[in-house]
């Protein structure tokens, strides 16, 4: 497959037009932000260690019924994907209260969450992405009711394969983030990526952070965190 011109490129990942109208091809790049692009770094080997992630837990929900944007690994850092019609939207399930359910409503930091809890997040780094209900994406025409309904139920549907996988390899899976779009046909399907940059995954024992927040906390070994994390789901597998 001919990897085009850049379609677009966001602040870790670019998407490349290629020679087949349906597909794109999405790099994993190295760069690294926090805080609306705030603080920007270089991690080495980081883009490769979320493309391959990526493509491992993709592979995953495929085979466990949920459908996905995801076609193929293409190199290190790149994967090929369905084109989509993205929905800008970001749906979050949270099993544990951290990050930024704790600053917006006072709750405790490590709050077990029973049961999980969902919020919508609109895409716009220019408002800091701020927080949507079903009436706004309704409204405002972002989605429809159905595609609403599914995205709640597909996440959490996510939420409780990858529970499950995260804590067989040792690990809680504390919250994430997805995006979903529609394929040529109008179905919904999950897209964007699920990694270390998009979850917070603690260690079951020591609760030692594994994902983005090293990076967001200045708490280095970044990279090294993803790469455990991928080594441990994927010896479990
Ligand atoms: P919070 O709302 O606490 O900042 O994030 C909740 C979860 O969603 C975390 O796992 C976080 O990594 C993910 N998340 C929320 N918004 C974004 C975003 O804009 N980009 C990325 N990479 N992850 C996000």
């Amino acid at each position: 497959m001919e990897r085009g011109l850049e379609l677009y490129s966001g602040k870790a990942k670019s998407m490349h037009l290629t020679d087949d109208p349906g597909r794109l091809i999405m790099e994993f790049r190295d760069d690294t932000s926090a805080f609306d692009g705030e603080k920007i770094e270089q991690l080495d080997r980081k883009g490769m260690v979320n493309n391959l992630f990526n493509a491992f837990i993709m592979t995953r929900l495929q085979n466990t019924g949920v459908e996905t944007h995801f076609e193929k690994l293409l190199s290190k850092t790149e994967s090929i994907v369905k084109n989509m019609d993205m929905i800008p939207v970001e749906c979050v399930v949270r099993n544990i209260a951290t990050g930024s359910l704790c600053k917006r409503l006072g709750i405790e930091d490590g709050l077990n969450l029973e049961p999980p809890t969902f919020e919508f997040f609109l895409k716009d780094d220019a408002r800091h992405d701020p927080m949507i209900n079903d009436y706004h994406i309704d409204s405002f025409g972002w989605a429809t009711r159905e595609e609403v309904v599914l995205m709640k139920r597909n996440t959490f549907q996510v939420n409780d394969i990858l529970g499950a996988m995260f804590a067989d390899a040792g690990m809680i899976l504390v919250d994430f983030k997805l995006e979903f779009g529609r394929d040529s046909s109008g179905n919904l399907l999950l897209a964007d990526e699920i990694s270390p940059d998009t979850c917070r995954f603690w260690d079951a024992e020591t609760h030692e952070k594994m994902d983005k927040d090293r990076f967001r906390r200045d708490l280095g070994g970044v990279t090294d965190a993803y790469a455990e994390v991928l080594k441990r789901i994927t010896a479990n597998s």
